[in-house]
């Protein structure tokens, strides 16, 4: 059977809500999937609570980003007790970053003479953790942009005029956070960020457990690549689709990647071995 460990809801830039998920991976057959919203763990308890009666498995997931020497590392963290205060402490902070980025965004575009404001945008991210998708569905929603992204390369692209960074931990604090409430740390799609043989060999050091192998975004040869680097390295491998839902730049991709449910076990014994080592 096939397993979906990459998927984004509502409660991040993701346009589907947790039961949602749950029915569509229930009715493609997956065994095992996790929601692993950026910095929000919100549609987890929903998302199993509506997998009770199935058999389909939901292990609590999230995806946080991270920073080293000004290289990007989104991390994938499985099996976390997602109800530990400090987790929630640290998720607290990231999102009120976001909302203040946000507001700071809005700034920028009405000084460039669009009327928009940061009601709508909190508005349309639903309480969950405000991004630059939000702003930039509200610039489509007043007809500023014809397409999401012309929002990115006119005006929230890294070189746009309404560009703001996004304050984000570094690489060893997201490790080491996911490991404090007895999660598996994984790197996410190495692939897209071009990850070198040389930055995973220091993550190992610091207490990486897993790379994301299958990606939506990654080709067959970058898939048997860091399945070679993993194996070389001693990672365990995780795999997901990265689905944001329909409307979003790889549409409805969930369970769409043939991922063997043989990756759970190790994951999950090795979450087991993280949380002996916290008691
Ligand atoms: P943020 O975390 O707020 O900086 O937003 C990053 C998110 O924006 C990514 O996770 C992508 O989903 C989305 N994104 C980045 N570039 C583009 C683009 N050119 N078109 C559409 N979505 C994008
Ligand atoms: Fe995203
Ligand atoms: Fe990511
Ligand atoms: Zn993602």
């Amino acid at each position: 059977m096939a397993v979906d460990l990459h998927i984004h809801s509502k409660a991040s830039d993701g346009t589907l809500t947790p039961e949602t998920i749950v029915e569509k991976a229930n009715r493609l057959g997956l065994s095992t999937i996790s929601i692993t919203d950026h910095d929000s763990v919100a549609s987890i308890s929903t998302a199993i609570d509506a997998s009770d009666t199935l058999p389909l498995t939901v292990i609590p997931g999230i995806e946080l980003s991270s920073v080293h020497q000004g290289r990007d590392a989104h991390i994938l963290g499985y099996f976390i007790d997602f109800t530990q205060p400090v987790l929630q402490q640290n998720l607290d902070k990231l999102t009120a970053s976001r909302a203040s980025r946000a507001g700071d965004m809005v700034k920028k575009l009405q000084a460039e003479g669009l009327s928009i404001n940061f009601g709508e945008v909190a508005a349309y991210s639903n309480g969950g953790a405000i991004g630059r998708p939000h702003v930039a569905q509200i610039l489509l929603k007043h007809g500023f942009v014809k397409s999401i992204n012309e929002a990115f390369e006119r005006y929230l692209g890294r070189n746009g005029p309404a560009y703001v960074p996004k304050y984000v931990l570094e690489v060893t604090e997201v490790i080491d956070l996911i490991h404090s409430v007895g999660g598996v740390a994984s790197l996410a799609h190495p692939g897209v960020a071009g990850i070198s043989e040389e930055f995973l060999a220091w993550l190992k050091e610091k207490g990486l457990d897993a790379v994301e192998v299958w990606h939506s975004d990654h080709t067959d040869q970058e898939i048997a690549h860091y399945q070679n680097l993993a194996t070389k390295y001693g990672f365990l491998a995780t795999g997901g689709s990265d689905c944001h839902g329909e409307g979003k730049s790889r549409g409805f991709v969930l369970g769409s990647i043939d991922i063997p449910d043989r990756i759970i076990p190790p994951l999950l014994a090795r979450s087991r071995q993280v949380k002996q080592l916290r008691s």
